[in-house]
């Protein structure tokens, strides 16, 4: 449906009929000035721009099925929205957890099971040699808990918005570490060896995970990060690739594409957000770790020589030391995934702190004498 719209004066879409998401186009200036009223609640979507289509885009998956759905704009805009109706599925949590200490295949909920009810992708897959995994977030909310329903969304988005043959991604990973398989492998091979549409027109040698959220702002708790990491672990494994390693690639930006990649490696987007693309190197750590672990034989290589700063013990029970060599940090805050300064203060060659907090993951954010930040994340554990 296309909109021409009035400086604030609301226009209401189709009220006959209940819809789980909508998927609203245009130019990047006008998208900003839209708001979307559902019942007596108004979004903005500024924040929920998405660049997956390299086309500004904002899509909202709402938390139950909405029949008066208002768009207001600030300023005379013309934009395209398009609706999806998917009928919720509850699957009752009887998929597992996933562990992350070993190579072995996560267990993943199947397309043919969370897909249920909706039409089918069409048939053509091809089949790849993935020697890279790239991570993409879904810039979607980071509070709707109805994974399942968000999954089934972002597919009717992708095959009867965007006109896609299937769901773009390998694999999706939702806040709670549940993974659901993907694009579906129609028996032509693998399921992680099937070519996504994900990466920037250019595919081939890749595998798409994206995590449900927006992480421009906030970081992934640790079940979908371990989540991430255990699908990471056994793929790598599998094609034997080093965490470390970079290949070329078509469409790499840079010269070479990390086995371990983001969506922004390759075309301007902000995918997967900015607090998820700072953890990369450490989730590269902890698979190549993983994987020696494994026993997958890997040449001693290390991305860490000269770091200038070192933290230890990290897991820790809250008791760490920083150390700074030829660096010129001056101060520190521990803050929580949510952003909250938990603690700071003064940096000295060697520092040791006492974070009494609970267990989970927090950020220790080192302050240069310009006032730029590095942010390393810590974990607390067996406190
Ligand atoms: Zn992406």
């Amino acid at each position: 449906m296309h909109f021409h719209l009035t400086p604030n004066v609301s226009q209401t879409i189709l009220v006959d009929q209940d819809y789980t998401s909508i998927h609203i186009s245009g130019k990047p200036l006008d998208l900003k000035s839209i708001k979307i009223q559902i019942d007596s609640t108004i979004t903005s979507l500024v924040d929920r721009i998405n660049f997956h289509t390299e086309q500004p885009s904002a899509f909202v998956v709402f938390e139950n099925p909405k029949k008066n759905i208002k768009i207001i704009s600030e300023r005379e805009v013309e934009i395209t929205a398009q609706l999806f109706y998917a009928p919720s599925l509850d699957l009752e949590n009887k998929f597992s957890k996933n562990k992350v200490d070993n190579c072995e295949k996560p267990t993943t909920i199947p397309a043919s099971i969370w897909r249920e009810g909706l039409t089918k992708p069409t048939p053509g897959r091809n089949a790849t040699v993935v020697k890279h995994c790239i991570i993409h977030h879904t810039a979607g909310s980071n509070t709707n808990e109805n994974f399942v329903d968000v999954v089934r969304n972002i597919y009717l988005a992708h095959t009867e918005g965007n006109g896609w043959d299937d769901i773009g991604y390998n694999y999706l990973v939702a806040q709670d570490g549940t993974i659901f398989s993907g694009r579906d492998a129609q028996g032509i091979a693998d399921e992680d060896n099937i070519q996504g549409a994900h990466f920037c027109s250019k595919n081939r040698g890749t595998m798409g995970i994206a995590l449900l959220g927006n992480f421009n702002l906030t970081s992934p708790n640790l079940s979908q990060l371990e989540a991430l990491e255990s699908i990471l672990n056994w793929k790598l494994f599998k094609e034997s690739v080093d965490p470390y390693d970079q290949y070329a690639h078509p469409n790499s930006l840079g010269s070479d594409l990390g086995t371990i990649g983001i969506h922004k490696d390759g075309c301007a987007t902000s995918c997967p957000g900015d607090s998820l693309a700072l953890l990369i190197p450490e989730i590269r750590d902890n698979v190549r770790t993983t994987l020696l672990a494994c026993g997958l034989p890997l040449k001693i290589k290390t991305l860490e020589a000269n770091k200038p700063v070192s933290i230890y013990p990290n897991p820790s029970a809250g008791n760490i030391t920083i150390r700074i060599k030829n660096s010129d940090m001056k101060s520190y805050r521990v803050v929580s995934t949510f952003g909250q300064i938990l603690q700071s203060g003064h940096l000295k060659e060697k520092t040791t702190i006492t974070i009494d907090e609970s267990n989970g993951i927090y950020y220790l954010l080192l302050e240069d004498k310009s006032g730029s930040f590095q942010k390393h994340k810590i974990l607390i554990i067996n406190k």
